[in-house]
């Protein structure tokens, strides 16, 4: 998600087109609410084919143990947040994609409100709930199990949907088109998504993305499809590289070697780190070209 692709990524390297989240749920439900699977009515013989292509376990594991799952820092989150106004104890506000709650933590820490983080993995959202404790914030930020195409929101329930990172799951057009629903009149939506900086670049970097999100696209066509979607562009700004660096894959170096010491000889889990490796070095050579931006919107 990470980028992007720390996900997506993954899956695609199986050499299946079914999108990281999709795969998930294709595996049967492990781990997950047994609605699900029978809700995205997906057919058989590709969660057959998915249940023997990868252990999402593996992925649970790796990324339940850092800080956060896709690029992003307490200052981007902050910075975002100071687009927005006229929140208030009785605000509500939803985390979609949370992870394991890195960022909305931080916004827990500097917003009035109740806040509900939603993911799909269940272990994500239990060292949510687990940290929402430790920080004495769980009377008013409570993670759940769910997706992001079938939120647990009346329309017009919420103040402010955050994203970061997880978008591109459903899609950016489909995310903030369908999402606008839950949101009161005037309310806000604030999402990162990976968006190209120039309008030519590398071919090989084009590749790269075109196979893991085609939709990336540039940050202007990105607003105005926000726009399009009903909804003010308020503000964007591109994440800082330490966004990416030192909060997002310095923390997985450092646990790496650990992760495949303990998964010594498995394939999935040296296929993992592999691909990460390969999104960092990605990165790397070519960020001049791409990033995550914060796209702020308010709804028309
Ligand atoms: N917002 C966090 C996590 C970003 S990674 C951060 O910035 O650190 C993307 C997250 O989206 C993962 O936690 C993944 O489990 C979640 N996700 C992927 N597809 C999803 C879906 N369809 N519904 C809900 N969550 C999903």
């Amino acid at each position: 998600m990470a980028n992007i692709t720390k996900w997506d990524t993954i899956w695609h390297s199986r050499g299946d087109n079914a999108s990281w989240c999709r795969g998930i749920i294709l595996t049967g439900g492990r781990g997950l609410p047994a609605t699900q699977p029978e809700e995205q009515g997906n057919p058989m013989h590709e969660a057959e084919k998915s249940i023997h292509e990868f252990d999402f376990n593996l992925i649970g594991e790796y990324f339940s143990s850092i800080e956060r799952q896709g690029p992003g820092s307490p200052q981007a989150t902050l910075q975002a947040l100071s687009f927005i106004d006229n929140l208030a104890a009785d605000s509500r506000i939803a985390d979609l994609g949370c992870g394991t709650g890195g960022q909305t933590m931080v916004l827990a820490q500097h917003t009035p409100g109740s806040i509900t983080g939603l993911d799909l993995f269940p272990v994500f959202i239990d060292r949510f709930n687990a940290r929402a404790r430790e920080l004495l914030l769980h009377e008013r930020v409570t993670g759940v199990v769910g997706l992001m195409d079938n939120l647990p929101f009346h329309d017009e329930e919420l103040d402010l949907i955050w994203s970061e990172g997880a978008i591109y799951n459903i899609g950016f057009v489909r995310g903030v088109t369908e999402w606008r629903r839950y949101l009161k009149p005037g309310g806000w939506l604030a999402v990162s998504e990976a968006s190209w900086f120039t309008s030519e670049r590398p071919a090989e970097i084009d590749r790269f993305w075109k196979d893991e999100y085609p939709e990336i696209d540039t940050i202007p066509v990105k607003v105005a499809q926000m726009q399009q979607a009903g909804y003010i562009p308020v503000a964007t700004f591109i994440l800082p590289e330490t966004c990416w660096t030192e909060h997002y894959y310095q923390p997985q170096a450092a646990m790496q070697a650990a992760f495949l010491q303990q998964h010594a000889g498995e394939r999935a889990a040296e296929e993992l780190v592999a691909n990460i490796r390969h999104e960092a070095e990605m990165y790397a050579r070519y960020k001049a070209f791409y990033g995550y931006v914060f796209y702020i919107g308010r709804k028309v």
